[in-house]
C-alpha cells in the first residue's frame, strides 16, 4: 500500500518509526493517532488478527492467566465473543485441566455443571442456592449430585407460596422425573430447543440411558446461544483455549495433562521470559507436540524476542511492569515502557511472520487501539476483565459497594496460595528452596463490572468505531498503514493529556456503554 499522504505534502503528525525514534521509552498515554478518511461504516470493521502463526481470532482480545482473571467461566465468555481465555497455573495441574475440559466441551445452551440438589434438601435449601445463584429451577438426583440419577426437578413454581414450610423436604414437592420432559444424552442443540419450545418449560434435563443426568438446557441460555456467530472456534466447532504453565520438568507433566484434554495453545509465564528454561521449554514442546502453538514471553527487547522465536515460538507476548497490579520496574528497576517495548518487539518479530501479545497496563479500548496501531496484533488484558461476574471469586460489599479481589500473580497472597485448588506459580523464578519471597505485585480490590458477555461487544464496539476514525477497515489494513507510513501519531505533551481528559467540571458521571 502507498502512503498517498506523502505525495500531496499533507502528512501531519509523524511516523510510528519517527514517533518511536528517540531515545525515551514512551506508554499508550504518550501518543494519540491522527484521524483519517471515512467511507465505511463501524461495523464493517473487520477485527480478525493472529494470535499466533497459526491461530486467528474473530476479536485481537486475550484474557489474561491470573487466578482473579481467567478460569474456564472468563475462557468460555472470552472464545463466544471471538477472543481466547488462557487459564492461570496458580493450581494443580488437574484443577487446570479440568477448567481446560470444561471449555472444550462447552456447547451453547448445555450446562455441563448444573447446580443439583437431593430429595432430602429442603426448601429453605433452595431458598439459599437461589440467593447465590440467582435461579430457582434445580434438578434433583438420588445423590443430589450430577451424575446421580434423575428423580424430579424443582422450579419456582413448586415453592410459591411454601416458603413459610422451610423445612419441607424437596422429595415431597419436586415434578417427579415420570412427569418431567426429558432429552438423552447425544442430542443435539437444534433438537433440544424444538422439545423446549413445544413443552413450554423451562429447563431440560438431559440423561443418559441409566437414566442418570449428564447436563441441563436452560430456556434463557437458548436466547443466549444465538447471538455468538463470531466465536472463536477449533476445527471440531469446540471454543477455543489456551493454559498458562512454567518452564520447570514438572511443568512438562502438566502440558501433557493439558494437551491431553484439548487446550489450544500453551503461555509460557514468566515475567523475564530469556532464559535457558524457557528456550528448553519451547524446544521441548515443538519437538513433542509439533501442531501445539507455544507463546513466548515476557519479553520487552528485540534480543530477548530473537531468543525465543530462534527456539521457535509460535507468538510472543511483550510488557514487563507495565500491569496495573505491578512492581515489577519498582523493586527490580526493570522493564520498558509499555508502549516502546510494544512497537519495538512487533517491529522486530514481523519479519518472521511472529504476532504479538501486548500484555499490561491496558486501561481503556483507546489503549487497545493504541497497542495494535503500534504493532501488536492483540491485547492481553487483566484488570479490565476482573471484576466481572465471570472471573473467580466471590464479590462482597465494602462501604456499600459490590467489589472482586484482583491481585497480582507476583504478590504474595498468591505466590502462598493454599487452598483446595493447590499452588503452582513458577513465573518469578522463586523455588520451594527460597526462604524469601519478594514481591512483584500488589492484591486489591475492583468494583464490579457485570457481565464479561456485555463489557466484550462494548469493547469490540468501540474498536471498529476507532479504526473508523483512524480510516482503517480491519486491523489488517491498521497494520499495513503502519509499516507504510500511512498512519499518523502525535506526541502528547502532559498539558495534552489533561485537555484530552474530562476537565473544567464540578462533578460528572462516566457511563461507559
Ligand atoms: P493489567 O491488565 O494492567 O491488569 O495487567 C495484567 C498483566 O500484568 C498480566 O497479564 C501479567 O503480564 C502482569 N502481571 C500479573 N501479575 C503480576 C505481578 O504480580 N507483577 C507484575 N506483573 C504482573
Amino acid at each position: 500500500m502507498e502512503n498517498h499522504l506523502e505525495k500531496s505534502g499533507l502528512n501531519d503528525g509523524l511516523s510510528c518509526e519517527q514517533l518511536f525514534s528517540s531515545s525515551e521509552g514512551l506508554t499508550y498515554n504518550d501518543f494519540l493517532i491522527l484521524p483519517g478518511f471515512v467511507d465505511f461504516p463501524a461495523d464493517s470493521v473487520d477485527l480478525s488478527a493472529p494470535l499466533t502463526k497459526n491461530i486467528t481470532l474473530k476479536a485481537p482480545l486475550v484474557s489474561s492467566p491470573m487466578d482473579t482473571v481467567t478460569e474456564a467461566d472468563m475462557a468460555i465468555a472470552m472464545a463466544l465473543c471471538g477472543g481466547i481465555g488462557i487459564i492461570h497455573h496458580n493450581c494443580t495441574p488437574e484443577y487446570q485441566a479440568n477448567e481446560v475440559h470444561k471449555v472444550k466441551n462447552y456447547k451453547h445452551g448445555f450446562i455441563r455443571d448444573p447446580a443439583v440438589l437431593s430429595p432430602d434438601n429442603t426448601i429453605a435449601d433452595v431458598l439459599i442456592a437461589k440467593s447465590k445463584n440467582g435461579f430457582t429451577g434445580y434438578p434433583i438426583t438420588a445423590n443430589g449430585k450430577l451424575g446421580g440419577s434423575l428423580l424430579g426437578l424443582v422450579s419456582s413454581r413448586d415453592i410459591d407460596f411454601r416458603e413459610n414450610q422451610p423445612q419441607l423436604k424437596l422429595g415431597e414437592i419436586m415434578t417427579k422425573v415420570d412427569e418431567l420432559i426429558t432429552a438423552p444424552n447425544g442430542v443435539t442443540l437444534q433438537e433440544a430447543n424444538e422439545i423446549l419450545e413445544k413443552s413450554r418449560k423451562g429447563k431440560l434435563p438431559i440423561v443418559n440411558d441409566a437414566g442418570e443426568l449428564v447436563a441441563l438446557i436452560a430456556r434463557t441460555d437458548l436466547k443466549k446461544a444465538r447471538i455468538y456467530p463470531n466465536a472463536s472456534k477449533d476445527s471440531n466447532k469446540q471454543l477455543l483455549v489456551g493454559a498458562a504453565v512454567g518452564t520447570r520438568e514438572e511443568d512438562k507433566e502438566r502440558i501433557a495433562l493439558l494437551v491431553e484434554n484439548g487446550v489450544d495453545v500453551i503461555v509460557l509465564d514468566s515475567s523475564q521470559g530469556n532464559s535457558i528454561y524457557q528456550i528448553n521449554m519451547i524446544k521441548y514442546i515443538k519437538k513433542t507436540y509439533p501442531v501445539l502453538q507455544v507463546i513466548g514471553g515476557n519479553v520487552v527487547t528485540r534480543a530477548q524476542a530473537k531468543n525465543l522465536i530462534d527456539a521457535g515460538a509460535d507468538g510472543l507476548r511483550v510488557g514487563m511492569g507495565s500491569g496495573s497490579i505491578c512492581i515489577t520496574q519498582e523493586v527490580m528497576a526493570c522493564g520498558c515502557p509499555q508502549a516502546t517495548a510494544v512497537y519495538q518487539v512487533s517491529n522486530y518479530a514481523r519479519q518472521f511472520g511472529v504476532p504479538v501479545i501486548a500484555d499490561g497496563g491496558i486501561q481503556s479500548v483507546g489503549h487497545i487501539i493504541k497497542a495494535l496501531a503500534i504493532g501488536a496484533s492483540t491485547v492481553m488484558m487483566g484488570s479490565l476483565l476482573a471484576g466481572t461476574s465471570e472471573s473467580p471469586g466471590e464479590y462482597f460489599f465494602s462501604d456499600g459497594i459490590r467489589l472482586k479481589k484482583y491481585r497480582g500473580m507476583g504478590s504474595l497472597e498468591a505466590m502462598q496460595r493454599k487452598d483446595a485448588k493447590g499452588s503452582a506459580m513458577s513465573r518469578y523464578y522463586h523455588t520451594d528452596v527460597d526462604k524469601l519471597h519478594v514481591a512483584q505485585g500488589v492484591s486489591g480490590t475492583i468494583v464490579d463490572k457485570g457481565s464479561a458477555l456485555r463489557f466484550l461487544p462494548y469493547i469490540k464496539c468501540g474498536a471498529q468505531h476507532s479504526c473508523q476514525d483512524i480510516g482503517a477497515r480491519s486491523i489488517e489494513e491498521l497494520k499495513k498503514m503502519i509499516y507504510t507510513g500511512e498512519l499518523r501519531f502525535v506526541r502528547r505533551t502532559q498539558s495534552a493529556q489533561i485537555e484530552g481528559n474530562v476537565h473544567g467540571l464540578f462533578s460528572y458521571e462516566k457511563h461507559l456503554f
